[in-house]
């Protein structure tokens, strides 16, 4: 039977992660989260960015480097303006580079909050198409979001991948992170449109 059900579902970031690494104030290692704030700091032609990170128990800050001495005719000047305008979504860009992160911290702490959003076009047949999207990559395994879907445990979702009820289109494995555009084809009837809605 061809599938005219499609689930997409959205996984929106609620929040940044938090980096771990030593406040010189609180002197020990502790947790930082991002400002949403650049510094930017201009000596004659030559630029030095930075995302401020700020301790969650003192004043303290850490000052993540995104470009350092760069000419300032060989930054783009819109991504210049964002970087003087606080942009959001570039602060979010950066506090998402996870793996440059983890270079420079201790830690980088990914479980944080999120909301899917799910949107379900279709009728009552045996073939769904789940298509994923998100934004910000922070490393959620697909077990645990498909289980978080249809409310099921992980076992159940890896019992289900093994029956060939649950089909990953590019063909990797469950264990994987979720990355952007993912597909999973869900055959049989073992579960309920209503918890797709
Ligand atoms: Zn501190």
């Amino acid at each position: 039977m061809s599938s005219n059900n499609v689930l997409t579902c959205e996984i929106i970031a609620q929040e940044t992660p938090y980096v771990t690494r030593n406040c010189s104030k609180c002197k020990r290692i502790t947790e930082f989260n991002c400002s949403e704030k650049f510094r930017v700091n201009a000596n004659q032609k030559m630029v030095d960015i930075w995302l401020i990170y700020n301790c969650i128990h003192c004043e303290g800050t850490w000052n993540y480097p995104i470009l350092s001495r760069v000419h300032v005719n060989k930054i783009n000047s819109i991504l210049h303006e964002k970087f003087m305008n606080n942009d959001q979504e570039t602060s979010w860009y950066y506090a998402f580079q996870i793996n440059q992160l983890r270079k420079l911290c201790k830690d980088v702490n990914t479980d944080i909050r999120y909301e899917l959003r799910k949107e379900y076009l279709g009728s009552m047949t045996n073939e769904t198409t789940i298509r994923l999207c998100c934004k910000y990559d922070f490393g959620l395994r697909i077990d645990k979001l498909i289980a978080e879907i249809f409310d099921i445990s992980r076992t159940k979702v890896n019992k289900l991948a093994q029956d060939g009820m649950l089909l990953l289109h590019p063909k990797i494995n469950m264990k994987n992170k979720i990355t952007d555009d993912i597909q999973i084809t869900v055959k049989g009837d073992w579960y309920s449109i209503d918890t797709l809605t």
